[in-house]
């Protein structure tokens, strides 16, 4: 039985951040997460010796409360500036993209060196006894905890909390069950030469099947001799070949890749992600959602909008919510 006083399941960047900020606060945190890494959508794979981004691509920098996070890592040499947006899209605005020096996992990574987590957990029921929260993994180890965060998509942190048989938001539960997300679908692969994408090695097709292409050595996080690269379906590609086979999804994608890019494709797999982005948010005072008499605190993306900086404000949140609560750990009893 693993005891501590809050209990964060997840480990993307809302409940690291969250955990983080309990932590300093003198609290006994541990996170659990059923993936083998940190990081969640902030994911590296390898791939026939590169390094590639399959999730989140970059991330922006609005609020202070995460530039000060981005400042620390930015000084570790933990993430750097890869491109301002005015030299890919000048519709948009011109906030940098900052990326990891070696992949998007590096800051989750360098957060998490410092927090107790356990990766390869995955959680499978929640009991509450009025007291405490006992979360036992399929591994058949348990975690206890006074108080209990969940920064899981918001459609699997409900599906976990059915578990509990508890009403544990009132009137307000339509509204969480409300949050959908989008599907997602990538395509990683490898090129036998240079893709011949200028610096930052983005491009964006006019394409039905794809949204994104980028070129990770380019980015700099893949060895200079392997081109890995990183394609992303559009939403609506991604939804209706949810089901299909690699054989019949990819070859529309790998076209798209042919007609943009000057090396061809030597191996590929697809990824599919089953939660993107939120399709609406929580609209609500904080960035969270707290019950306090249960000791349950709801927290990420769905929360804080559809972004990396959006999920860390609300893990942000989360915590001076439970701080504000004036819990006190155990190890002050
Ligand atoms: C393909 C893709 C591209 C994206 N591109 C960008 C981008 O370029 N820029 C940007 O800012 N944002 C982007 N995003 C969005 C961004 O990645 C997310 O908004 C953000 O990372 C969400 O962080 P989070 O902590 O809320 O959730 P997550 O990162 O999803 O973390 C939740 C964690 O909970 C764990 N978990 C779930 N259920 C359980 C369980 N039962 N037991 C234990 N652990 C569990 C998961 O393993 C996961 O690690 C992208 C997302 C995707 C998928």
């Amino acid at each position: 039985m693993n005891q501590s006083d809050v209990l964060v399941i997840g480990a993307g960047i809302s409940g690291l951040l969250c955990a983080t900020e309990l932590q300093k606060a003198g609290l006994d945190v541990q996170i659990v997460d059923k993936g083998r890494g940190v990081g969640g959508r902030m994911a590296t794979r390898r791939m026939s010796g590169g390094r590639i981004d399959h999730g989140a691509q970059f991330f922006t920098v609005r609020d202070n409360r995460f530039r000060a996070y981005v400042r620390e890592w930015l000084d570790l040499g933990v993430v750097r500036e890869w491109y301002r947006n005015a030299q890919i899209d000048q519709q948009e605005e011109d906030h940098i993209r900052y990326c990891g020096v070696s992949g998007m996992s590096d800051a989750p990574k360098q957060v998490a060196s410092i927090l107790n987590v356990h990766c390869s957990q995955r959680i499978q029921k929640l009991l509450w006894n009025g007291k405490q929260w006992n979360a036992m993994a399929e591994s058949g180890d348990s975690f206890c905890a006074r108080e209990l965060v969940i920064t899981a998509p918001l459609p699997q942190a409900l599906q976990l909390l059915e578990t509990t048989g508890l009403d544990y938001a009132g009137g307000v539960i339509a509204k969480l069950r409300d949050i959908t997300y989008a599907k997602g679908l990538a395509l990683l692969a490898i090129l036998d030469g240079p893709s011949g994408l200028q610096h930052p090695g983005v491009i964006k097709p006019k394409s039905d099947a794809v949204e994104w292409i980028a070129d990770n050595s380019i980015k700099g996080i893949c060895p200079s001799k392997v081109v890995g690269i990183t394609v992303q379906a559009t939403r609506a590609y991604a939804e209706k070949y949810w089901e299909a086979e690699d054989a019949v999804r990819a070859p529309a994608m790998l076209q798209v890749m042919q007609d943009n890019l000057q090396s061809r494709v030597v191996e590929y797999r697809c990824h599919r992600w089953g939660f993107t982005h939120p399709l609406h948010i929580w609209k609500g005072p904080t960035k969270c959602f707290r019950n306090p008499e249960q000791k349950l605190t709801l927290a990420g993306d769905a929360f804080g909008g559809p972004r990396v900086e959006s999920a860390a404000l609300s893990g942000l949140d989360a915590a001076v919510q439970i701080l504000g609560c004036n819990f006190i750990s155990s190890n002050a009893d």
